[in-house]
């Protein structure tokens, strides 16, 4: 397969649900040809017919996998960074290690492999973006989190190093910082236990998806000289990762 190097591109990795399906919308309507990768193809498939882009399977975790999907690309002028997840909420004491894996092979070495694959293109572009979703779990250590606070604390100073060793290179970067978002996102820690993962967002009203695309369309549509350095954005009703106004009854 083929695609046209015509129209500038941007990649969103995870985005088969969720917050990279909402943000591949975003960008094509604003003209971008968006290539979108995850491991369910059928339902990248869908997203790529409706939207006019391009669907490619992708398992972030595997490295032949990253290769075949990098290598297909002709030109890359945005890269955004969003596969990833939890897994579990276990203390340190009772730790899974399979799940601390899952995460640290998914959010950080995931976000590692693709950025190092497409740094070059995205260099050559003459004007790069990396957009990486991380998390308010990015900055703040709360109790039974810490396989993904760590996971995602590592994910971000992986990025915010590359702030510093791009500069002087068109390339901009943006970490989106998120608190509570209704997505799969919860359904995928507790294993598909629906109702465990609608008591997440019970009794507030949280973000959807499409709240955190539009912000990356946003930063995405800004003059090459801006870079906005980190957005945190929660619902109002979260003041911290694990601080709830809730309403009850
Ligand atoms: P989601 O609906 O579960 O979406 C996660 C996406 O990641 C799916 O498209 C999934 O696709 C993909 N993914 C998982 N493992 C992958 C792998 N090995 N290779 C390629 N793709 C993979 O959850 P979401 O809320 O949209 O999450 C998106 C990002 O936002 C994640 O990095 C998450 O940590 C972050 N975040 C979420 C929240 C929240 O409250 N929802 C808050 C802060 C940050 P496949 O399963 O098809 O591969």
């Amino acid at each position: 397969m083929s695609i046209s190097s015509d129209s500038r591109i941007a990649v969103v990795t995870g985005a088969s649900s969720g917050i990279g399906e909402a943000t591949a919308r975003t960008l094509a309507a604003q003209g971008y040809h968006v290539v979108v990768g995850a491991r369910r193809l059928d339902r990248l498939q869908a997203l790529a017919d409706e939207i006019g882009g391009t669907a490619l399977e992708l398992d972030v975790t595997d490295e032949d996998s990253v290769t075949a999907f990098t290598t297909v690309l002709p030109r890359v002028d945005v890269l955004v960074n969003n596969a990833g997840g939890a897994k579990g909420l276990a203390p340190v004491a009772e730790a899974d290690l399979d799940d601390w894996r899952w995460m640290w092979e998914t959010n950080v070495l995931g976000t590692l492999r693709i950025t190092k694959a497409l740094l070059p293109k995205l260099i050559e572009s003459g004007d790069g973006l990396i957009v990486t979703v991380t998390s308010v779990a990015a900055f703040h250590a709360y109790d039974n989190g810490s396989g993904y606070t760590s996971a995602k604390h590592a994910q971000a100073v992986l990025h915010r190093t590359l702030r510093g060793e791009l500069l002087g290179q068109p390339v901009r970067l943006t970490e989106i910082a998120p608190g509570a978002v209704e997505t799969e996102f919860s359904l995928v820690r507790f294993a598909g236990d629906q109702e465990r993962a609608d008591s997440v967002y019970e009794g507030i009203t949280p973000l959807v998806a499409q709240d955190i695309a539009e912000i990356i369309g946003f930063v995405a549509s800004r003059p090459a000289h801006v870079n906005l350095d980190q957005i945190i954005v929660a619902p109002r009703d979260q003041a911290a990762p694990s601080r709830f106004h809730r309403t009850t009854g």
